[in-house]
């Protein structure tokens, strides 16, 4: 009986999908017909330096809301081959892959191509076969087959101190050589736990799409601090729709905008599209012969939003600096003067980056 019965159960376990994402509200609402896809293009497994089986990061993407992940494993470093000896580069993908069947998450075929200083570190992503990009022996060589391949190619964390004493991303003669070639198509601005304001200049100086990975080794619950409500640092696509040919198209094109921390990145258009889709203002209502303006403020996304108004107004309750919560409310008594059916608000986001030292600036109006 208790056979037949854990029988049943398996059954229905292998037929629903391994997890579902429990969050109801997306991270953030996606501007006009544009959709927001949430991905992480530098994740490790034990096929080189990382600690667990492919099929494990597919299950935390899953779990963390991701709509396309990449499993780019060390080519050259293989720190486990005398228990792994992973002759075929490739088996990491096709783990996770078959692992995802079923399920709306993306993987994408990936690698990480492993150099000293310059190049360092390279991914290559939407490659079509990690085993043709081994030359161990050549700086450049597998950069130029992952771009024979089509790949969307970045720079690996730029700001590594074990690459950079200071901490400080900066561009050698190679890496002006591969973006003068269009062979390197992007920056991490963000990886694991740290970001560098001179990767986005670097970017924006040099048509550079901005990425922010995890690049995560161990577990990302431990590491972002996911039970805490934490998440990992992650690139979302300002894309067509969901496809895997769109968000390679969009990556190419260099709509993106990351999400670290409590901090929002990316170029300066881009990240505007989103913001003003995800704060609302109500109309103005005023009470009686008073001339102060109550405007209650939405923030529909899943990141507090830190704002400095900018405009002439005063508030009658707050200051000119102030934060909404991450999906939360906030009255603003706003002395307008004279009564008035529409407000304009003109806002710095305090916590959305758009350059080094620059911070977004955009502005609402009452609905
Ligand atoms: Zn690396
Ligand atoms: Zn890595």
């Amino acid at each position: 009986m208790l056979k037949l019965y854990s029988k049943a159960i398996l059954l229905l376990l292998s037929a629903t999908p391994l997890f579902s994402f429990s969050q109801d509200q997306a991270f953030f609402k996606a501007p006009g017909d544009t959709s927001l896809v949430s991905t992480d293009l530098h994740i490790h497994t034990t096929f080189s330096d990382g600690s667990v089986w492919p099929n494990i990061r597919v299950e935390e993407a899953l779990k963390e809301g991701l709509d396309l992940i990449s499993i780019t494993d060390h080519l050259e470093y293989q720190p486990h081959k005398s228990d792994l000896p992973n002759p075929d580069r490739n088996r990491s993908y096709d783990i996770a892959n078959k692992t995802a069947e079923g399920n709306a998450l993306s993987v994408i075929r990936g690698a990480e191509i492993t150099r000293s200083m310059p190049p360092g570190h390279i991914n290559a992503v939407f490659i079509k076969d990690a085993n043709r990009l081994l030359f161990p022996d050549d700086p450049l060589a597998g950069i130029e087959e992952a771009n024979r391949q089509k790949a969307f190619v970045f720079w690996n964390h730029p700001n590594w101190e074990a690459h950079r004493k200071d901490g400080i991303a900066r561009l050698d003669p190679m890496h002006q050589e591969l973006i003068e070639k269009k062979l390197l198509h992007g920056i991490e601005v963000v990886n694991f736990t740290t970001f560098s304001e001179e990767a986005i200049e670097i970017a924006l100086e040099n048509g550079l799409t901005m990425v922010g990975t995890s690049d995560i080794h161990k577990l990302t619950a431990w590491d972002f601090e996911i039970p805490k409500g934490g998440h990992r640092p992650m690139t979302f696509v300002l894309s067509k729709n969901k496809s895997e040919a769109e968000v390679k198209k969009a990556l190419f094109e260099g709509k993106t905008m990351i999400w670290f921390k409590d901090l929002l990145i990316g170029k300066e258009v881009h990240l505007k599209q989103v913001i003003v889709s995800n704060l609302t203002a109500s109309s103005p209502v005023y009470s009686d012969d008073k001339l102060i303006a109550k405007v209650t403020l939405k923030n529909h996304s899943a990141n507090p939003l830190l704002l400095r108004y900018k405009g002439p107004f005063t508030f009658h309750e707050d200051g000119d600096v102030f934060e909404i919560e991450a999906y939360g409310e906030k009255n603003l008594l706003i002395k307008t003067l004279e009564k008035k059916s529409v407000i304009k608000l003109p806002f710095e986001l305090l916590n959305g980056i758009v350059g080094k030292k620059k911070y977004l600036n955009f502005e609402i109006q009452t609905q």
